[in-house]
């Protein structure tokens, strides 16, 4: 019996796929024509949308055009506008129509890759990818699959730092005769700027809290995690019978983009045998262009590394990149091989099995979504995109630097401006550049977020949304000293 003939619909209907399929292409086109005239953070207050939207699911099917008017009323005013060339917060998630269509290809196969056998293409173009992504950014042939290392391709950063996190105890355990007591005594170690995703990991993993080392950083390094301080707290610990396991160093912190000197800390990894990981979820896009590869200098000496081409590669979510020197010590702690999985391929032991490098079993074939990125953009345009973002940074800048009532806080490493209004004549400092920042977002006409460094709260400006151009800068420019002259004037009476 026909199978489809006994349901009154086609969940998987080729051919009003084809129609439906152009409808929302067109709302995507439609949307991205617009994308500017979108307030860019979203101005909703908390439950907007329960009571715009039916309190339970429809019984029959709803048209795609009644789904997509939804979209239109009641979905895109909760949008914080990613997209938008205006977008300057956080740290951007840039998309390209080669992203876009990479997640179609990645979506209509919707291949659940876990190991080898269950689709060999989706497995071995990840590995091909990997080393592609590793040698544009120089990294030594110990992390490539084609030298002695290898690398995968994990949804996030944090994924990323706790499979790593979770390798570095198990092979430690191992070297302290298994016995799991021995996990009360390991030390993790990462600077004050450090992304919470690692305190988060650290305590997933069982790292008992009291043994986080936050590195105090300051104006001196501008915020790197200091060599010295590392070494005497590993010293220190070492005296109280502790064990140090492991360093979480970064290339581009969130706040303020401090890049921590790898080489150094690298040296101290290696010298009392840590496992050093190196995050450089955002900077590390940077990384394959000449001139801020040097941020990466040393890197042979890590035991691993992970950049999210999702933030600056115009890659669309989601795509973490993690290189392993050693992957043995990942599959170790993280392999199962359960009955109903078993096959002659991950039996032969030439096979790498993902599930085996990462939390989850079912993974997404992200590895197509990447390749076809790197092919019809090409690491030339790719390099250029990086650098006309940091040449934006730059001029922004200036731009700063030239009014004296702003000032610097931090100096501009790659993309990300850390500004302030000065405190003057008694005002605050942070009720100042708060109030600044509110007034420029609630204008819908930008959005930056907030950093902290030392207890001073400036104003973060990333370049790196896609669409920016010069006159956003210039239109952005010009709204901050609109604003900041009506926050002077109010604070002032
Ligand atoms: C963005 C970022 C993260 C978090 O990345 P996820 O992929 O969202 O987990 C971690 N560290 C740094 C330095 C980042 O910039």
């Amino acid at each position: 019996m026909n199978k489809t003939s006994e349901k009154s619909f086609l969940p998987l209907d080729i051919l009003s796929f084809q129609d439906e399929s152009k409808a929302v292409v067109d709302f995507i086109s439609d949307y991205y024509k617009n994308i500017e005239k979108y307030p860019v953070q979203s101005i909703v207050d908390p439950g907007y949308l329960s009571s715009k939207l039916p309190d339970s699911a429809p019984c029959t099917p709803d048209s795609l055009e009644d789904v997509l008017n939804d979209v239109n009323q009641h979905i895109l005013p909760g949008l914080t506008h990613w997209q938008s060339p205006n977008f300057f917060a956080y740290y951007q998630a840039s998309s390209s129509t080669a992203g876009f269509l990479g997640e179609m290809l990645c979506s209509a196969f919707n291949v659940v890759g876990f190991n080898w056998i269950s689709s060999p293409a989706a497995t071995e173009l990840e590995s091909v990818v990997v080393d592609w992504m590793g040698k544009m950014l120089k990294l030594p042939s110990s992390f490539l699959f084609s030298g002695t290392g290898g690398g995968v391709i994990h949804g996030t950063t944090c994924e990323a730092v706790v499979c790593t996190l979770a390798a570095a105890r198990d092979k430690a355990l191992k070297e302290l005769d298994s016995n799991w007591a021995n996990i009360t005594k390991f030390v993790v170690y990462a600077s004050d700027q450090t992304h919470f995703t690692f305190q988060k990991a650290a305590k997933l993993v069982g790292i008992p809290p009291s043994n986080f080392r936050f590195l105090q950083t300051s104006f001196a390094t501008e915020f790197a995690m200091s060599p010295e301080v590392l070494r005497s707290a590993i010293k220190d610990d070492i005296r109280s019978g502790l064990v140090p396991l492991y360093i979480c160093a970064t290339v581009g912190t969130t706040a303020c983009g401090a890049v921590d000197p790898i080489a150094d800390l690298g040296k101290i990894a290696n010298e009392y045998k840590l496992w050093l990981h190196i995050d450089a979820a955002h900077a590390g896009n940077a990384c394959i262009c000449p001139e801020f590869r040097h941020f990466l200098d040393g890197v042979e000496l890590a035991s691993s590394l992970s950049m999210n081409p999702h933030k600056w590669f115009l890659t669309n979510m989601d795509c973490c990149c993690l290189w392993l020197k050693e992957p043995r010590f990942l599959i170790d702690s993280l392999s199962s091989n359960p009955e109903y999985l078993e096959n002659n391929a991950s039996k032969s032991n030439v096979v790498v099995d993902y599930k085996d490098w990462q939390v989850t079993l079912s993974r997404r074939f992200r590895a197509l979504k990447l390749w076809i990125v790197i092919r019809r953009i090409g690491v030339e345009n790719l390099m250029h995109h990086i650098r006309s973002d940091v040449n934006l940074a730059k001029q922004f800048e200036a731009l700063i630097k030239e009014d004296d009532r702003f000032e610097i806080v931090v100096p501009r490493r790659i993309a990300l401006v850390l500004f302030r209004l000065k405190p003057e004549q008694g005002l605050d400092g942070s009720e100042l550049n708060r109030k600044l920042l509110d007034a420029i977002n609630y204008s819908g006409r930008a959005f930056m977020t907030q950093g902290t460094v030392s207890g001073i709260y400036a104003i973060r400006c990333v370049v790196g949304a896609t669409l920016t151009e010069e006159r956003h800068m210039n239109d952005l420019w010009s709204l901050i000293q609109e604003k900041a002259q009506l926050v002077l004037f109010q604070c002032s009476q």
